[in-house]
């Protein structure tokens, strides 16, 4: 027998692409066990302030494709407060919730660690939905694979005109504390190097290749993960620039765009895989975990020990960056 009888569902932080598929692998899945569901609107604000409506199959439909998130996401600074906590708690017990899938990141899960570990007889389930793929238990998070794919796209026509004109291009890619989209994009793309949250890299080094690059061709783009200890692409690009005054230096931030966009099919299969899992779990007793894909199979992983930034880049892909892009 199910050891729940209905969910709320909801998304929280960053929208990232994939959260759809996702949700509609929730709610479908749900219905399947007949288990009863909730959404729940912007993230934990819409818990506080009671914007929760009843799902079924037929609420979610045809919205595969779309990116962003039809809960919609919310930044909530009150459901850090006890108090605001207790808010919540009460509007999911008044209709009868018992469970709660949550998609998000480190934030996300760090607040529904706390909320079930005050409320434990509220089991809790993290779906990890971040494009910064930096959580400990699962290979990929939902929407990095798209907003790589968003990523290098706009490289691609970055190159186009770097070349075009013999310009240097300092890129700056999204990535605070991990630089996944930056080392995959950049690799993709054959990017002449690549500053990453995970690596230090001396502007004298980064000058001395940028001149040779110089001498054998005829465009050069750098790409700048926000997290570079460095600062930001500006800051390299105008350390750079006093010493390579023959060449054209040009700055792009690519910005929100890389957030936006129908998910790729990878992130409808793995947000379609990471729900149906989610609620599986849930109905077998789970709480307190993180469904993740690790070695392309589904893993459960204690919110506790995802939270813990084990995440590390692979050795391979760094070393190979440098080496091909000579
Ligand atoms: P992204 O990785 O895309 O930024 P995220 O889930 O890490 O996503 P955050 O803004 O860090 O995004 O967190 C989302 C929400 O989680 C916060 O607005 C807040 O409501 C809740 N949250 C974060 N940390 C805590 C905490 N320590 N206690 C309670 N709630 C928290």
């Amino acid at each position: 027998m199910s050891k729940v009888s209905k969910i709320a569902v909801l998304t929280s932080g960053g929208d990232a692409p994939g959260m759809n598929p996702c949700i509609r692998a929730v709610v479908r899945t749900a219905m399947y066990n007949n288990v009863k569901m909730v959404g729940v609107r912007q993230g934990y604000k819409g818990l506080i302030e009671d914007d929760i409506y009843d799902m079924d199959s037929r609420s979610v439909s045809n919205i595969l494709n779309l990116g962003g998130t039809i809960l919609k996401t919310a930044r909530c600074a009150e459901f850090r407060t006890p108090e605001g906590m207790e808010t919540a708690y009460n509007n999911l017990k008044k209709r009868g919730v018992d469970a709660l899938v949550v998609i998000g990141g480190d934030g996300t899960f760090t607040g529904a660690l706390r909320f079930s570990k005050q409320y434990p007889d509220m089991a809790i389930m993290g779906v990890p939905g971040t494009i910064d793929n930096d959580l400990f238990g699962s290979d990929f998070t939902l929407g990095f694979d798209t907003a790589t794919n968003t990523v290098v796209d706009a490289l691609d026509k970055i190159r186009d005109t770097a070349d075009a004109h013999d310009r240097l291009f300092f890129i700056e890619v999204m990535g605070r504390d991990a630089g996944c989209i930056a080392l995959r994009a950049g690799i993709s793309c054959g990017a002449e190097a690549i500053m990453l949250p995970e690596k230090d890299t001396a502007i004298a080094d980064l000058i001395a290749s940028v001149k040779s690059n110089q001498a054998k061709k005829s465009s050069s783009i750098v790409i700048v993960a926000e997290g570079d200890k460095n600062g930001g692409a500006y800051d390299v690009a105008q350390k750079v620039k006093a010493e390579v005054k023959s060449y054209d230096v040009k700055v792009t931030i690519l910005g929100h765009l890389q957030r936006g966009g129908s998910p790729s099919a990878f992130d409808r299969v793995l947000g379609s895989r990471l729900g149906f899992s989610a609620v599986n779990a849930l109905i077998q007793g789970e709480t307190q975990k993180m469904v993740g894909l690790r070695g392309n199979k589904i893993e459960l992983t204690k919110i506790e020990q995802a939270l813990t930034h084990q995440f590390k880049l692979e050795d391979d892909l760094m070393l190979m960056s440098d080496i091909l892009s000579i």
